[in-house]
């Protein structure tokens, strides 16, 4: 017998739609590329997006068809969010920080249309326009006296021209909620990359649980900056659960410095932030030599790389600033854990509260999770077996786009999962901690060291600006650790006392062989520490006690 409800597609279109409603007059701030500071309210946000989705009519695009952006977060992004998913097109976000060739790729593969663009990326687009064989229209996104008469980029238009005429009316399509509504291509450090290509009903889950109290907590009352790009698995979906709860959300365009980050928390009343470690690090290093603190900055939530434990220490400690430390990835559209507490901890001493807040956290509902040994076999939720994180649900992918073959590993019980590529830990109340990525664990001597906890160990002291830990080839041990660090400006540390800091911390046999002072780790294009580049410039490098 089936239930007798309503049966309505879950669209992307209905969150907008739903928004101009209820909501109509919550704010939405962006700092344009122009570098004033637009607002406007979600009821704008929605009637300028049922423009877009005229104007792409009007292109004759199809059923579909693949809409490009290359544009930092802002508001004409978020209108073409909508626009492009909520017309039955899928919007493809590319990354802006990619090589020119890679986007070139991407956009060939994607077989992008149209191609929307920030004008601070016109270079980029100079240089890739002529190999991006099916993009047939360019807008840039600026208004038209903006557009610079001699491009070279064909039929330019701009999208401010482009939409001026277009009716705000638009009855939005209804079609099956499996539809693809929007695609991201995986980071991609070796060989091309690949697409994830989620739907309107994997979108609005996402969108629903990363709401929920225990997952991003978002709602009608907060001011949100997702300093997370929004070409960066769609901004963690932090765009959609706006819409869904009427959040303020404020867009810090291409400033995401310090010091621009800092003053749009201020001026905006941001309650809640968005962003990988590297970024924070970039904040702190800005607010603490000047004393500066949050006036109104409650939580963030940190992912996509691990969190050190000091920066979750200095954000509470000195600045009263809750951390979330969340795990995700592209493929999982991108939310799988974030950590809070339960009820039980809440007695416990600030240490033990700690040591879980460490953990990337307990899987939101819709994420299954578990780890597995080489042999495929479950291994035990004690918080000390480790294993290769295998997770499943609706918003995590089930193929690539144009994918040969399928991504997941089936388990003895015939069911299927998708392999992370992350070893972790899971303890008896649901809590996963990353080890490493499987590429980045060190295996000494047939022993595994995570390069997460050397790193962490490093940037807890007080010198360091940074560190990144890779194992180098060893005679006898096949690999042991050595961390590359960074020092903070005019702060000194040295070899000796820096693996001094290490004794007590952790085993004696995890305690780096040595450590390389560097200028910079190599960031990759979505603010992560690029360890395959690393181990490129460290390929000559040889261990003191060998060489
Ligand atoms: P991406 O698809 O580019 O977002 O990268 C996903 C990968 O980033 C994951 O598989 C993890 O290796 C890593 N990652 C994301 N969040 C965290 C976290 N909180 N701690 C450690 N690694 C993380």
């Amino acid at each position: 017998m089936l239930g007798l409800m309503q049966d309505q597609p879950l669209l992307i279109s209905g969150l907008i739609d739903f928004a101009d409603k209820h909501h109509g007059d919550g704010e939405v701030v962006s700092r344009r590329v122009e570098g004033d500071i637009h607002r406007y309210t979600w009821s704008d946000v929605a009637r300028r997006s049922r423009q877009v989705a005229h104007a792409l009519d009007g292109l004759e695009l199809g059923f579909s068809d693949r809409v490009a952006t290359l544009a930092w977060n802002g508001y004409r992004h978020l209108e073409l969010y909508f626009g492009v998913s909520g017309s039955g097109r899928v919007l493809h976000t590319i990354n802006p920080r990619l090589h020119p060739d890679q986007i070139a790729w991407i956009a060939n593969h994607a077989e992008d249309q149209v191609l929307c663009f920030d004008m601070s990326f016109l270079p980029i687009i100079q240089a890739v326009h002529s190999k991006c064989n099916t993009v047939k229209h360019w807008v840039a996104l600026c208004d038209a006296d903006k557009l610079p008469a001699d491009s070279g980029i064909p039929n330019l238009i701009s999208y401010e021209a482009w939409m001026a005429h277009q009716s705000t009316r638009y009855t939005w399509p209804v079609f099956d909620e499996n539809t693809a509504s929007s695609m991201c291509y995986t980071s991609g450090t070796t060989g091309h990359p690949k697409a994830a290509l989620y739907s309107h009903r994997s979108t609005t889950l996402h969108a629903y649980a990363a709401a929920l109290p225990d997952v991003m907590c978002i709602s009608a009352r907060d001011a949100i900056l997702p300093v997370v790009p929004m070409f960066h698995v769609n901004a963690w979906g932090i765009p959609y659960s706006a819409a869904l709860t009427g959040a303020k959300l404020v867009f810090p365009g291409p400033g995401m410095d310090g010091k621009s980050v800092y003053e749009m928390i201020e001026n905006e009343g941001v309650t809640y932030a968005a962003g990988v470690p590297t970024v924070w690090q970039m904040l702190l290093t800005y607010m603490k030599p000047q004393g500066l603190k949050f006036s109104t900055l409650r939580r963030t939530v940190i992912g996509g790389s691990a969190c050190p434990p000091a920066m979750i220490d200095a954000f509470r400690d000195e600045y009263n600033v809750e951390v979330l430390h969340a795990w995700g990835m592209t493929e999982l559209s991108p939310l799988g854990t974030l950590c809070t507490l339960k009820n039980k901890h809440l007695k416990l001493p600030k240490d033990a509260q700690m040591k879980l807040l460490l953990k990337q956290g307990r899987a939101i509902y819709g994420v299954d999770m578990k780890i597995v040994n080489d042999a495929g076999q479950d291994q035990p939720h004690d918080g000390k077996a480790y294993g290769d994180l295998l997770v499943k649900g609706p918003w995590v992918v089930a193929n690539y786009y144009k994918g040969e073959g399928s991504p997941l590993v089936t388990d003895k019980d015939g069911v299927h999962w998708f392999p992370t590529g992350d070893v972790a830990t899971i303890d008896a109340d649901g809590y996963m901690q990353i080890t490493d990525r499987s590429k980045d664990v060190i295996k000494s001597g047939g022993e595994w060291i995570s390069s997460i906890d050397i790193e962490n160990i490093a940037v807890s002291h007080p010198a360091v600006l940074m560190a990144a830990c890779i194992g180098v080839t060893h005679p006898k041990w096949d690999e042991r650790p050595i961390v590359a660090v960074v020092k903070k400006p005019d702060a000194q540390v040295t070899r000796e006392e820096l693996l001094a800091f290490y004794e007590g911390k952790t085993a004696k046999w995890q305690i780096p062989d040595d450590v390389v002072f560097v200028d910079a780790i190599p960031i990759g294009a979505t603010g992560k520490m690029l360890k395959t580049k690393l181990r490129e410039q460290l390929k000559d490098y040889v261990l003191p006690h060998i060489g």
